[in-house]
């Protein structure tokens, strides 16, 4: 990743229509890093937004923050605040979704609102695969002058599925975005992808001196894109190789391909449980490639013992999860290779409540 990314039209001779190569419409200009994870990603992110504001609005050192996020953000935001100092203003959703709307609303509500210098959007969360109104939440940053950061990790990975690609309107708008290719994007533990719309804010944040590093840092006349200058993460692996090499060698059909089947599996099992399994109950239909659905009448208890038995028969990895308070199982599709047969053995299994 880095500069220079190149734009034109994608042709290919049948199939739908995709989107060009650069899958989130960003500028060419735009380009960052690869890190550890979306938790360092979401940290090494808004530690720039942090520092643009402060420069823009010329706050003082100590000078109060905060930053508004939803009631589906992610823990490791939270995280992120909580390691900044900046203070978090939680977005009630709306049917589990963050909007435009709700932002705006929060915004008028504020009482110190020169102290809000970002908004966090989710694309996809962990749990049920939800993608925020981004193009809503997109016009209202751009007329607060926030900071507009999108937590992709899990989902991000859907900009490559034209089945779901418009629900990522607004994608473009971002000021930094991070997805995970350790997670839907098939590649080895380690690997997060972050990008700024404007690199050049990142590397003025992240940039490290110190004698021992001056011989390695690219001077700003040079080309050289230098990773540790976009994130907090000095000494890493080459952890984007991996991906790099797939994506190489098997091409970005095969990526959409993959994640497509997510998807189409998500959906094939909620249509499973409507139709054959009347102890199950789908509760919110997939937008991606997960699926929440509860087993009536079972405990909590009945879930966890059921979810342990099941990994140690080696029959999928499923964990509890919880929706709307309310102890619920979760099947989350990542490998390509998983069939519908053995969703059926998964959802047979929990016919009997485990012993
Ligand atoms: C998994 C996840 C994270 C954390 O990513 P790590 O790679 O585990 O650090 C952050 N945000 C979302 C939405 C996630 O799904």
């Amino acid at each position: 990743m880095g500069g220079g990314r190149g734009g034109g039209t994608h042709r290919r001779t049948s199939g739908p229509p995709r989107p060009p190569p650069d899958q989130a419409g960003l500028p060419a200009a735009a380009g960052g890093c690869f890190v550890s994870g979306g938790s360092a990603g979401n940290l090494s992110a808004l530690v720039v937004a942090h520092d643009a504001a402060r420069r823009r609005r010329d706050l003082p050192a100590g000078a109060r923050l905060q930053v508004v996020v939803s009631d589906e953000t992610h823990s490791s935001v939270t995280n992120t605040l909580n390691i900044i100092g900046a203070e978090k203003i939680v977005v009630p959703t709306v049917d589990h979704r963050f909007t435009g709307d709700a932002l705006r609303a929060a915004l008028q509500a504020d009482q110190d609102p020169s102290s809000i210098i970002a908004v966090v959007g989710t694309a996809g969360s962990t749990n049920a695969g939800i993608i925020d109104d981004l193009a809503g939440i997109a016009e209202v940053a751009r007329a607060h002058d926030l900071w507009f950061h999108v937590d992709g990790a899990y989902g991000g990975a859907g900009l490559f599925a034209p089945s779901v690609r418009d629900r990522f309107a607004g994608i473009e708008c971002v000021d930094s975005f991070v997805v995970d290719p350790h997670k839907w994007l098939f590649a080895p533990f380690d690997c997060a992808a972050l990008i700024y719309r404007d690199p050049r804010l990142a590397r003025s944040v992240h940039t490290q001196n110190g004698p021992y590093l001056d011989l390695v840092q690219a001077d700003d006349s040079s080309a050289e894109w230098n990773p540790p200058d976009y994130a907090y993460q000095l000494t890493r692996s080459a952890c984007g190789l991996p991906l790099w090499f797939s994506l190489a060698v098997l091409g970005i059909d095969a990526y959409s391909a993959a994640i497509e089947s997510g998807i189409a599996l998500a959906k094939a099992a909620a249509e499973l449980i409507r139709t054959e399994y009347t102890y199950l109950e789908v509760i919110r239909e997939p937008e991606l490639s997960c699926l929440v659905y509860r087993r009536r009448g079972w405990t909590p208890q009945d879930y966890r013992s059921w979810s342990k038995r099941l990994l140690a028969d080696q029959l999928g990895f499923v964990i509890p999860t919880s929706w709307e308070g309310e102890v619920v199982s979760r099947l989350a599709f990542l490998y390509p290779g998983t069939t519908i047969e053995m969703v059926r053995e998964i959802l047979d299994s929990m016919l009997e409540a485990p012993a």
